[in-house]
């Protein structure tokens, strides 16, 4: 994680100095940021939820909830985005677990349609030469469809 930055301006270091004592460089830890902050409560804070399980609504019940509903937290940039963005290129993070956002889940489909329609298989070798077939088998001009279906929903 790169230094995070108030809506005031302030900045935050989430490392300890380089010539600090014992923990040089080290990540602060959530304790230490959100004390920093002046959010730490009296009566103190559980790392996390039960199974990351917070109560709907709640932003306060664990650090880790109380981090990740501060403005400059979820407004923060990846530092790979940052990276690929200075070296003037493009990129489309895809909806994690949303496999219907990724062209690629779609050729893999037509290739499964494919193969169910080639019949029954009975060993592993006639099943590995027919993966192969299939994945062979979906044209460039269909895969094309798929990246460019994609980026129409994206910009339409
Ligand atoms: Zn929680």
């Amino acid at each position: 994680m790169h230094d995070s930055r108030f809506s005031t301006g302030k900045s935050q270091s989430f490392y300890f100095p380089d010539d600090h004592l014992s923990m040089p460089s080290w990540f602060k830890g959530m304790v230490i940021i959100i004390a920093e902050r002046g959010l730490w409560p009296a009566d103190g804070l559980p790392v996390q939820c039960p199974s990351f399980c917070c109560s709907p609504g709640r932003t306060n019940c664990c650090c880790r909830r109380l981090l990740f509903s501060q403005p400059d937290f979820t407004g923060q940039k990846l530092q790979l985005q940052k990276a690929i963005k200075c070296y003037g290129h493009l990129y489309d993070f895809y909806p994690k677990y949303y496999c219907k956002m990724n062209f690629i889940e779609q050729y893999w489909g037509s290739m499964k349609l494919q193969f169910r329609a080639m019949g029954h298989i009975t060993t592993m070798e006639e099943m590995e030469a027919k993966v192969v077939e299939c994945l062979d088998d979906v044209s460039l001009l269909h895969i094309w469809s798929f990246i460019l279906s994609f980026f129409l929903s994206i910009f339409l």
